[in-house]
């Protein structure tokens, strides 16, 4: 019985529970990181790979010696570490998109993993249920929603503005064999000035940042930053007006992540509802900031920032766009496919014609061959409807730097299953 649902309520810890948790949540970061290093360190010094079991002994050593440590129910640190271990195991998975595990940022949301032995749910009226939490006791959330199944585990997060917590949940879903509408076949463009285009004409797009709220956000860093550089000039601590400018930071870049976060989860739940299958792009984000670059002989005004903008939006939003699809094709049986994504945004969709001229602006495409005029996002989305899926079974992974550069895997597993995969084991 595992957990195959998420779940996810507004969370209403006391002042004081939410101290506690706000520090078990730095403790976890820390725990998270920590393990990351000792990995990385056991295989650059002897190729040894550390599994969960012995990461959890030294986790026991570590509660003895640190009371800070001590302080978080031990069944949470073993999580951490386990999730540790998942991140890994993605990573060496070729079907699995993830890169290798990185360390935790400062800055990153709070949250606290609990097992679903270590926890228990009530509801209490119609509008509030609790939880126990170990050594907090009873925490309120709001019931929302039904939860649809039995709790497996639990995540308590904060992101900036509210506190959640989050259920894994068995709800026994089962995939049907067939999609209720068989042969709907659709095309999805992701882009940068309309956020999804689809083959049948179809646009969805929304604004996530509210006005004003960009410049606003560029002020506050600003400040951060030269907030920081003093600090570290004179040696001191972060100072009380620091701290509240960066939880304004946190709480605005919340807001705007909550706010695509729902664009997401609708556009991926309708998408799903509507169609037998669904084609995307391989490779969307590494397409996105190539374009962002530009070219050589065309470079942009102001494209570096812009990158920087798109990057920091865009890529987490995409990322979490293919989670949600898979998650909701796993209920209404739709198929994802992912096709090549060169050309499509230059190619006629009519004739076939491709050239970098064919796209007149951002928004207009008209083909120099057949003079056929489309939105330029539609006219990319037809291309991807039609086009072949992509050869390999691998989805796109992006090979970032820091993949290269950590040198912490076993060095037989990924390898010899690609190989298998290409039939190259055969020779
Ligand atoms: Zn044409």
């Amino acid at each position: 019985m595992t957990a195959d649902m998420g779940r996810r309520y507004r969370l209403y810890p006391a002042e004081d529970q939410a101290q506690r948790l706000a520090s078990w949540g730095h403790t976890c970061r820390w725990l998270y990181n920590t393990a990351l290093e000792q990995r990385q360190f056991a295989w650059q010094q002897r190729r040894a790979t550390l599994g969960v079991a012995v990461q959890c002994a030294s986790l026991t050593e570590a509660r003895k010696e640190l009371d800070w440590v001590a302080d978080l129910p031990a069944q949470s640190g073993q999580q951490v570490l386990r999730q540790l271990d998942q991140a890994y195991r993605n990573w060496w998975d070729p079907q699995h998109p993830a890169g290798a595990p990185t360390r935790k940022r400062r800055s990153a949301r709070l949250s606290v993993p609990f097992p679903g032995q270590a926890i228990a749910v009530r509801r209490v009226n119609r509008r509030w249920g609790v939880v126990s939490l170990p050594k907090i006791g009873e925490v309120r959330f709001r019931w929302s929603r039904p939860l649809g199944g039995a709790v497996r585990n639990a995540v308590v997060s904060f992101d900036g503005v509210a506190w959640h917590v989050g259920f894994g949940v068995h709800a026994g879903v089962k995939t049907p064999e067939a999609h209720a509408q068989p042969g709907t076949v659709v095309g999805v463009d992701r882009g940068v000035k309309v956020a999804l285009a689809m083959s049948d004409g179809r646009m969805w797009n929304r604004m996530f940042t509210r006005p004003g709220q960009e410049r606003e956000l560029a002020r506050l860093k600003s400040a951060a930053g030269r907030q920081e550089t003093a600090r570290r000039k004179h040696g001191t601590k972060t100072s009380n007006r620091a701290r509240k400018i960066r939880a304004e930071i946190a709480r605005t870049e919340a807001k705007i992540r909550n706010r695509r976060r729902d664009f997401v989860m609708w556009a991926a739940n309708r998408l799903c509802a509507q169609h037998a299958v669904v084609k995307l792009e391989r490779l969307p984000v590494i397409a996105m900031t190539a374009t962002a670059k530009g070219t050589i002989a065309e470079p942009g005004v102001n494209v570096r920032q812009k990158a920087g903008l798109n990057r920091a939006i865009l890529d987490k939003g995409w990322g979490l766009f293919e989670t949600a699809l898979a998650n909701r094709a796993r209920v209404t049986g739709t198929r994802i496919a992912r096709v090549p994504a060169a050309f499509t945004s230059q190619r006629c969709s009519r004739c076939g014609y491709t050239d970098r001229n064919n796209r007149e602006s951002q928004a207009m495409f008209r083909c120099g061959s057949c003079g056929y005029q489309a939105n330029a996002d539609v006219n990319a989305a037809i291309n991807v409807r039609d086009a072949a899926e992509a050869a390999s079974p691998l989805p796109g992974r992006a090979v970032r730097d820091r993949d290269r550069k950590v040198p912490c895997r076993p060095p037989t597993q990924r390898r010899s299953r690609t190989a298998l995969e290409a039939g190259i084991s055969r020779l």
